[in-house]
Protein backbone atom coordinates (compact mmCIF):
# COMPACT_ATOMS: atom_id res chain seq x y z
CA UNK A 1 0.00 0.00 0.00
CA UNK A 2 1.54 3.26 -0.75
CA UNK A 3 2.59 6.10 1.19
CA UNK A 4 0.21 5.57 3.94
CA UNK A 5 0.51 8.18 7.17
CA UNK A 6 1.96 5.61 10.14
CA UNK A 7 -0.62 4.77 12.72
CA UNK A 8 0.11 6.68 15.72
CA UNK A 9 -0.92 3.81 18.27
CA UNK A 10 1.32 0.62 16.79
CA UNK A 11 0.51 -2.57 17.96
CA UNK A 12 -3.12 -2.54 18.38
CA UNK A 13 -5.83 -2.64 15.59
CA UNK A 14 -7.35 0.69 15.55
CA UNK A 15 -9.29 2.47 13.41
CA UNK A 16 -6.38 3.59 10.69
CA UNK A 17 -5.89 -0.31 10.46
CA UNK A 18 -9.49 -1.41 10.03
CA UNK A 19 -10.27 1.20 7.49
CA UNK A 20 -7.10 0.53 5.35
CA UNK A 21 -7.72 -2.99 5.51
CA UNK A 22 -10.93 -2.76 4.18
CA UNK A 23 -8.88 -0.73 1.52
CA UNK A 24 -6.50 -3.57 0.67
CA UNK A 25 -8.66 -5.77 0.53
CA UNK A 26 -10.47 -3.47 -2.36
CA UNK A 27 -7.27 -3.45 -4.11
CA UNK A 28 -6.64 -6.93 -4.11
CA UNK A 29 -10.12 -8.02 -5.28
CA UNK A 30 -9.88 -5.50 -7.95
CA UNK A 31 -6.47 -6.72 -8.95
CA UNK A 32 -7.43 -9.95 -10.15
CA UNK A 33 -8.28 -9.98 -13.51
CA UNK A 34 -11.67 -10.77 -15.01
CA UNK A 35 -13.01 -11.30 -18.97
CA UNK A 36 -15.75 -9.09 -20.93
CA UNK A 37 -16.89 -9.99 -24.42
CA UNK A 38 -13.87 -11.95 -24.08
CA UNK A 39 -11.32 -9.62 -23.98
CA UNK A 40 -9.32 -9.76 -20.19
CA UNK A 41 -9.03 -6.62 -18.35
CA UNK A 42 -6.99 -5.27 -15.13
CA UNK A 43 -8.30 -2.39 -13.40
CA UNK A 44 -7.09 -0.41 -10.52
CA UNK A 45 -8.27 1.78 -7.90
CA UNK A 46 -6.95 4.74 -5.90
CA UNK A 47 -8.65 5.22 -2.61
CA UNK A 48 -9.15 7.68 -0.04
CA UNK A 49 -9.72 7.11 3.36
CA UNK A 50 -11.02 9.70 6.28
CA UNK A 51 -12.27 8.87 9.86
CA UNK A 52 -14.78 9.92 11.79
CA UNK A 53 -14.95 11.77 14.29
CA UNK A 54 -10.85 12.59 13.87
CA UNK A 55 -10.49 14.52 11.98
CA UNK A 56 -13.71 14.32 10.34
CA UNK A 57 -16.79 15.18 12.57
CA UNK A 58 -19.99 15.04 10.30
CA UNK A 59 -20.65 13.23 7.28
CA UNK A 60 -20.27 15.85 4.81
CA UNK A 61 -17.06 16.49 6.17
CA UNK A 62 -16.08 12.75 6.29
CA UNK A 63 -16.57 12.22 2.41
CA UNK A 64 -14.75 15.95 1.86
CA UNK A 65 -11.76 14.68 3.09
CA UNK A 66 -11.96 11.02 1.83
CA UNK A 67 -12.10 12.92 -2.16
CA UNK A 68 -9.26 14.52 -1.27
CA UNK A 69 -7.43 11.79 0.11
CA UNK A 70 -8.60 9.68 -3.02
CA UNK A 71 -7.63 13.09 -5.40
CA UNK A 72 -4.27 12.73 -3.86
CA UNK A 73 -3.71 9.46 -4.15
CA UNK A 74 -4.31 9.18 -7.88
CA UNK A 75 -1.99 11.95 -7.95
CA UNK A 76 0.72 10.87 -5.81
CA UNK A 77 0.61 7.11 -5.45
CA UNK A 78 -1.92 6.34 -8.51
CA UNK A 79 -2.99 2.69 -7.46
CA UNK A 80 -2.70 2.72 -4.02
CA UNK A 81 -4.69 4.15 -0.57
CA UNK A 82 -3.76 7.88 1.15
CA UNK A 83 -5.13 9.03 4.82
CA UNK A 84 -6.57 12.01 5.21
CA UNK A 85 -4.42 14.76 5.78
CA UNK A 86 -2.20 13.21 3.21
CA UNK A 87 -0.26 16.52 2.87
CA UNK A 88 1.14 18.68 -0.11
CA UNK A 89 -0.26 21.47 -1.51
CA UNK A 90 -3.58 22.15 -2.69
CA UNK A 91 -5.24 18.82 -2.01
CA UNK A 92 -8.36 20.52 -0.43
CA UNK A 93 -8.69 23.02 -2.66
CA UNK A 94 -8.91 20.26 -5.85
CA UNK A 95 -11.16 18.41 -3.38
CA UNK A 96 -13.43 20.44 -3.16
CA UNK A 97 -13.37 21.68 -6.61
CA UNK A 98 -14.02 18.14 -6.72
CA UNK A 99 -17.20 17.87 -5.26
CA UNK A 100 -18.13 21.16 -6.74
CA UNK A 101 -17.86 19.89 -10.03
CA UNK A 102 -19.60 16.20 -8.89
CA UNK A 103 -22.65 18.66 -7.80
CA UNK A 104 -22.59 20.57 -10.85
CA UNK A 105 -22.59 17.11 -12.97
CA UNK A 106 -25.74 16.43 -10.82
CA UNK A 107 -27.71 19.38 -10.83
CA UNK A 108 -26.31 20.04 -14.91
CA UNK A 109 -25.86 23.38 -13.57
CA UNK A 110 -23.91 24.85 -16.30
CA UNK A 111 -23.70 27.85 -18.06
CA UNK A 112 -22.66 29.03 -21.73
CA UNK A 113 -21.30 32.25 -22.17
CA UNK A 114 -20.20 33.89 -25.72
CA UNK A 115 -17.01 35.81 -26.96
CA UNK A 116 -17.62 38.16 -30.03
CA UNK A 117 -15.36 37.17 -32.46
CA UNK A 118 -14.71 40.23 -34.61
CA UNK A 119 -13.46 41.58 -37.94
CA UNK A 120 -11.00 43.72 -36.83
CA UNK A 121 -10.95 45.77 -39.85
CA UNK A 122 -14.59 46.76 -39.48
CA UNK A 123 -15.42 46.02 -35.98
CA UNK A 124 -18.66 43.81 -37.20
CA UNK A 125 -19.35 40.81 -35.08
CA UNK A 126 -18.49 37.42 -37.58
CA UNK A 127 -19.18 34.89 -35.04
CA UNK A 128 -19.08 34.03 -31.01
CA UNK A 129 -17.29 31.20 -29.20
CA UNK A 130 -19.23 29.66 -26.77
CA UNK A 131 -17.00 28.98 -23.30
CA UNK A 132 -18.99 26.86 -20.62
CA UNK A 133 -19.48 27.72 -17.05
CA UNK A 134 -20.07 26.01 -13.69
CA UNK A 135 -22.55 27.98 -11.83
CA UNK A 136 -22.16 27.57 -8.52
CA UNK A 137 -25.17 27.66 -5.55
CA UNK A 138 -24.81 31.25 -5.27
CA UNK A 139 -25.18 32.11 -8.99
CA UNK A 140 -21.22 32.67 -9.59
CA UNK A 141 -19.94 31.60 -12.48
CA UNK A 142 -16.81 29.63 -12.37
CA UNK A 143 -14.33 29.67 -16.09
CA UNK A 144 -13.69 27.38 -17.97
CA UNK A 145 -10.05 27.25 -17.38
CA UNK A 146 -10.14 26.46 -13.39
CA UNK A 147 -12.44 23.15 -13.91
CA UNK A 148 -12.26 21.53 -17.48
CA UNK A 149 -8.58 19.92 -16.87
CA UNK A 150 -10.47 18.67 -13.66
CA UNK A 151 -13.47 17.71 -15.85
CA UNK A 152 -11.20 16.18 -18.50
CA UNK A 153 -9.68 14.15 -15.81
CA UNK A 154 -12.42 12.69 -14.16
CA UNK A 155 -14.17 11.90 -16.98
CA UNK A 156 -17.26 14.75 -16.23
CA UNK A 157 -16.29 16.55 -19.67
CA UNK A 158 -18.55 13.74 -21.38
CA UNK A 159 -21.46 15.23 -19.71
CA UNK A 160 -20.57 18.60 -20.20
CA UNK A 161 -19.98 17.93 -22.98
CA UNK A 162 -23.36 16.68 -24.01
CA UNK A 163 -24.91 19.55 -22.17
CA UNK A 164 -22.69 22.67 -24.17
CA UNK A 165 -23.67 20.96 -27.16
CA UNK A 166 -27.30 20.60 -26.98
CA UNK A 167 -27.57 24.27 -25.11
CA UNK A 168 -25.69 25.61 -28.51
CA UNK A 169 -27.65 24.15 -31.09
CA UNK A 170 -30.41 25.23 -29.32
CA UNK A 171 -29.30 28.51 -28.96
CA UNK A 172 -28.00 28.45 -32.97
CA UNK A 173 -31.36 27.18 -34.32
CA UNK A 174 -32.61 30.46 -32.16
CA UNK A 175 -30.83 32.92 -33.55
CA UNK A 176 -30.92 31.96 -36.83
CA UNK A 177 -34.92 31.86 -37.10
CA UNK A 178 -34.07 35.79 -35.80
CA UNK A 179 -32.27 36.29 -38.82
CA UNK A 180 -28.82 36.42 -36.36
CA UNK A 181 -26.49 34.67 -38.84
CA UNK A 182 -23.24 34.34 -36.80
CA UNK A 183 -20.51 31.38 -36.70
CA UNK A 184 -20.56 29.74 -33.67
CA UNK A 185 -17.54 28.22 -32.56
CA UNK A 186 -17.37 25.84 -29.68
CA UNK A 187 -14.37 23.44 -27.93
CA UNK A 188 -13.78 19.72 -28.11
CA UNK A 189 -11.14 18.04 -26.19
CA UNK A 190 -9.24 15.69 -26.83
CA UNK A 191 -10.93 13.27 -24.44
CA UNK A 192 -14.28 14.00 -26.13
CA UNK A 193 -12.85 13.32 -29.96
CA UNK A 194 -11.36 10.05 -28.26
CA UNK A 195 -14.99 8.73 -27.28
CA UNK A 196 -16.47 5.96 -29.49
CA UNK A 197 -19.13 7.11 -31.31
CA UNK A 198 -18.75 10.34 -30.66
CA UNK A 199 -18.76 12.21 -34.02
CA UNK A 200 -21.45 9.99 -35.14
CA UNK A 201 -23.43 11.65 -32.59
CA UNK A 202 -22.72 14.69 -32.58
CA UNK A 203 -23.10 15.00 -36.42
CA UNK A 204 -26.52 13.18 -35.47
CA UNK A 205 -27.32 15.89 -32.80
CA UNK A 206 -26.39 19.16 -35.49
CA UNK A 207 -28.38 16.89 -37.98
CA UNK A 208 -31.65 16.45 -35.86
CA UNK A 209 -31.91 20.13 -34.56
CA UNK A 210 -31.74 21.93 -38.28
CA UNK A 211 -28.67 23.36 -37.90
CA UNK A 212 -26.91 24.17 -41.29
CA UNK A 213 -23.19 22.35 -40.29
CA UNK A 214 -21.49 25.06 -42.18
CA UNK A 215 -22.59 27.51 -39.51
CA UNK A 216 -20.45 25.66 -36.70
CA UNK A 217 -16.73 25.49 -35.83
CA UNK A 218 -15.21 23.18 -33.83
CA UNK A 219 -12.25 24.18 -32.14
CA UNK A 220 -9.49 21.83 -31.52
CA UNK A 221 -6.34 22.72 -29.07
CA UNK A 222 -2.63 21.86 -31.25
CA UNK A 223 -1.87 19.88 -28.12
CA UNK A 224 -4.98 17.30 -28.85
CA UNK A 225 -4.14 17.21 -32.75
CA UNK A 226 -0.18 16.98 -32.03
CA UNK A 227 -1.35 13.99 -29.25
CA UNK A 228 -2.29 11.54 -32.13
CA UNK A 229 -2.16 12.82 -34.97
CA UNK A 230 -3.74 9.95 -37.81
CA UNK A 231 -6.46 9.83 -35.36
CA UNK A 232 -7.11 13.29 -35.11
CA UNK A 233 -6.73 13.66 -39.11
CA UNK A 234 -9.57 11.44 -39.26
CA UNK A 235 -11.41 12.73 -36.62
CA UNK A 236 -10.93 16.18 -38.24
CA UNK A 237 -11.61 14.96 -42.39
CA UNK A 238 -15.09 13.08 -41.00
CA UNK A 239 -16.11 15.83 -39.56
CA UNK A 240 -15.18 18.12 -42.16
CA UNK A 241 -16.87 15.94 -44.64
CA UNK A 242 -20.13 16.64 -42.96
CA UNK A 243 -19.78 19.96 -43.87
CA UNK A 244 -18.85 21.26 -40.16
CA UNK A 245 -15.73 24.23 -40.00
CA UNK A 246 -12.93 23.54 -38.16
CA UNK A 247 -10.60 25.57 -36.14
CA UNK A 248 -6.86 24.76 -34.07
CA UNK A 249 -6.96 26.16 -31.21
CA UNK A 250 -4.28 27.83 -28.84
CA UNK A 251 -2.10 27.65 -32.21
CA UNK A 252 1.94 27.78 -31.77
CA UNK A 253 1.76 26.03 -28.37
CA UNK A 254 2.45 22.28 -29.78
CA UNK A 255 4.62 20.93 -32.11
CA UNK A 256 2.52 20.31 -35.12
CA UNK A 257 4.16 19.25 -38.01
CA UNK A 258 3.97 21.47 -41.33
CA UNK A 259 3.17 18.61 -43.64
CA UNK A 260 0.61 17.24 -41.05
CA UNK A 261 -1.15 20.80 -41.10
CA UNK A 262 -1.17 21.30 -44.68
CA UNK A 263 -3.28 18.14 -44.90
CA UNK A 264 -5.81 19.03 -42.43
CA UNK A 265 -9.44 20.24 -43.65
CA UNK A 266 -8.82 23.88 -41.19
CA UNK A 267 -9.97 26.84 -41.77
CA UNK A 268 -8.93 29.30 -38.50
CA UNK A 269 -5.98 29.02 -37.26
CA UNK A 270 -6.69 30.66 -33.57
CA UNK A 271 -2.94 32.13 -32.45
CA UNK A 272 -2.65 31.62 -29.03
CA UNK A 273 -2.43 34.01 -26.44
CA UNK A 274 0.67 34.23 -24.76
CA UNK A 275 1.70 35.27 -28.02
CA UNK A 276 -0.42 38.67 -28.97
CA UNK A 277 -0.18 39.47 -25.28
CA UNK A 278 3.47 40.68 -25.87
CA UNK A 279 2.07 42.47 -28.91
CA UNK A 280 4.19 44.69 -30.49
CA UNK A 281 6.63 45.19 -28.11
CA UNK A 282 8.08 41.88 -27.70
CA UNK A 283 9.89 40.80 -31.11
CA UNK A 284 9.94 37.01 -29.99
CA UNK A 285 6.45 37.29 -30.44
CA UNK A 286 5.79 39.49 -32.95
CA UNK A 287 8.09 37.19 -35.35
CA UNK A 288 5.81 34.24 -33.72
CA UNK A 289 2.92 35.86 -34.85
CA UNK A 290 3.96 36.95 -38.02
CA UNK A 291 4.99 33.46 -38.93
CA UNK A 292 1.50 32.17 -37.75
CA UNK A 293 -0.19 34.72 -39.98
CA UNK A 294 2.14 34.12 -42.95
CA UNK A 295 1.35 30.10 -42.70
CA UNK A 296 -2.11 30.51 -42.45
CA UNK A 297 -2.11 32.73 -45.69
CA UNK A 298 -0.14 30.48 -47.43
CA UNK A 299 -2.40 27.88 -46.50
CA UNK A 300 -5.31 29.19 -47.13
CA UNK A 301 -6.81 29.24 -43.36
CA UNK A 302 -7.60 32.14 -41.76
CA UNK A 303 -5.89 33.62 -39.04
CA UNK A 304 -7.41 34.73 -36.15
CA UNK A 305 -5.73 36.13 -32.91
CA UNK A 306 -6.96 35.14 -29.15
CA UNK A 307 -6.87 37.53 -26.29
CA UNK A 308 -6.54 40.59 -27.95
CA UNK A 309 -6.86 43.59 -24.84
CA UNK A 310 -5.25 46.21 -26.32
CA UNK A 311 -6.12 48.97 -29.19
CA UNK A 312 -2.01 48.74 -30.27
CA UNK A 313 -2.43 44.86 -31.25
CA UNK A 314 -5.66 44.97 -32.95
CA UNK A 315 -3.57 47.76 -35.36
CA UNK A 316 -0.32 45.54 -35.17
CA UNK A 317 -2.28 42.51 -36.32
CA UNK A 318 -4.26 44.60 -38.96
CA UNK A 319 -0.21 45.68 -40.36
CA UNK A 320 -0.11 41.87 -40.38
CA UNK A 321 -2.89 41.02 -42.51
CA UNK A 322 -4.81 39.29 -39.76
CA UNK A 323 -8.78 40.18 -40.08
CA UNK A 324 -10.06 38.23 -37.52
CA UNK A 325 -9.87 38.49 -33.41
CA UNK A 326 -11.40 38.24 -30.17
CA UNK A 327 -10.50 39.65 -26.64
CA UNK A 328 -11.66 41.92 -24.13
CA UNK A 329 -10.86 44.51 -25.98
CA UNK A 330 -14.24 43.52 -28.35
CA UNK A 331 -15.81 41.60 -25.73
CA UNK A 332 -15.80 39.52 -22.93
CA UNK A 333 -17.52 36.19 -22.55
CA UNK A 334 -21.01 36.76 -21.88
CA UNK A 335 -24.66 35.58 -21.85
CA UNK A 336 -26.38 34.80 -24.84
CA UNK A 337 -28.99 37.77 -24.75
CA UNK A 338 -26.14 40.33 -24.31
CA UNK A 339 -23.97 39.05 -27.15
CA UNK A 340 -26.90 39.33 -29.31
CA UNK A 341 -27.31 42.98 -28.27
CA UNK A 342 -23.88 43.30 -29.22
CA UNK A 343 -23.82 41.98 -32.68
CA UNK A 344 -27.12 44.01 -33.22
CA UNK A 345 -25.55 46.89 -32.01
CA UNK A 346 -21.94 46.81 -33.73
CA UNK A 347 -23.10 45.18 -36.39
CA UNK A 348 -22.47 42.00 -38.04
CA UNK A 349 -21.59 39.90 -41.19
CA UNK A 350 -20.60 36.29 -42.13
CA UNK A 351 -17.47 34.99 -41.27
CA UNK A 352 -15.15 34.43 -44.78
CA UNK A 353 -14.66 31.13 -45.80
CA UNK A 354 -11.28 30.08 -46.47
P1 LIG B 1 -9.90 28.67 -25.30
O1 LIG B 1 -10.82 27.89 -26.16
O2 LIG B 1 -8.59 29.05 -25.87
O3 LIG B 1 -10.75 29.94 -24.85
C1 LIG B 1 -10.22 31.21 -24.64
C2 LIG B 1 -10.07 31.52 -23.17
O4 LIG B 1 -9.44 32.81 -23.06
C3 LIG B 1 -11.39 31.65 -22.43
O5 LIG B 1 -11.16 31.24 -21.10
C4 LIG B 1 -11.66 33.14 -22.48
O6 LIG B 1 -12.52 33.59 -21.44
C5 LIG B 1 -10.26 33.69 -22.33
N1 LIG B 1 -10.12 35.02 -22.96
C6 LIG B 1 -10.77 35.51 -24.02
N2 LIG B 1 -10.34 36.75 -24.33
C7 LIG B 1 -9.37 37.06 -23.44
C8 LIG B 1 -8.52 38.22 -23.25
O7 LIG B 1 -8.57 39.21 -23.96
N3 LIG B 1 -7.61 38.13 -22.24
C9 LIG B 1 -7.52 37.04 -21.43
N4 LIG B 1 -6.62 37.06 -20.45
N5 LIG B 1 -8.30 35.94 -21.58
C10 LIG B 1 -9.21 35.95 -22.58
P2 LIG B 1 -12.13 30.17 -20.38
O8 LIG B 1 -13.55 30.45 -20.74
O9 LIG B 1 -11.76 30.06 -18.95
O10 LIG B 1 -11.75 28.82 -21.14
C11 LIG B 1 -10.50 28.22 -20.97
C12 LIG B 1 -10.37 27.00 -21.85
O11 LIG B 1 -11.29 25.99 -21.44
C13 LIG B 1 -10.73 27.28 -23.30
O12 LIG B 1 -9.63 27.88 -23.94
C14 LIG B 1 -11.05 25.89 -23.79
O13 LIG B 1 -9.87 25.19 -24.10
C15 LIG B 1 -11.68 25.26 -22.58
N6 LIG B 1 -13.16 25.29 -22.71
C16 LIG B 1 -14.03 26.31 -22.55
N7 LIG B 1 -15.29 25.91 -22.80
C17 LIG B 1 -15.22 24.60 -23.13
C18 LIG B 1 -16.20 23.60 -23.51
O14 LIG B 1 -17.40 23.86 -23.63
N8 LIG B 1 -15.72 22.34 -23.78
C19 LIG B 1 -14.39 22.04 -23.70
N9 LIG B 1 -14.00 20.79 -23.99
N10 LIG B 1 -13.45 22.94 -23.36
C20 LIG B 1 -13.86 24.20 -23.08
MG1 LIG C 1 -11.34 27.84 -27.97
MG1 LIG D 1 -7.53 29.25 -27.32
Amino acid sequence: MADLEPHPKVGQPGPVDTATGVASRIHETLRRPFTLYGTEFFITASLGVSLFPDPAEDARTLLKQADAAMYRAKQRAPGGTLLFPSGGEGGEDTASLATTLRAAVDRQDWALQYQPIVDLDTGKVVGAEALVRLRQPDGRLIPASDFIPLAEETGAIADIGDWVIASLLRQAAEWSARGLKLALSFNLSARQLWQPGALPTLLGKVSAAGVDPGSLIVEIAESTITRDPDRAQRALDQMSAAGLRLAIDDFGTGYLSLSRLRNLPVDVLKIDRRFIRNLPEDSDAASMVKAAVGLAASLSMQPLAEGIERPEQRNYLLGLKCRLGQGYLFGLPTLPEDLARFAVEEGFAPLPRR
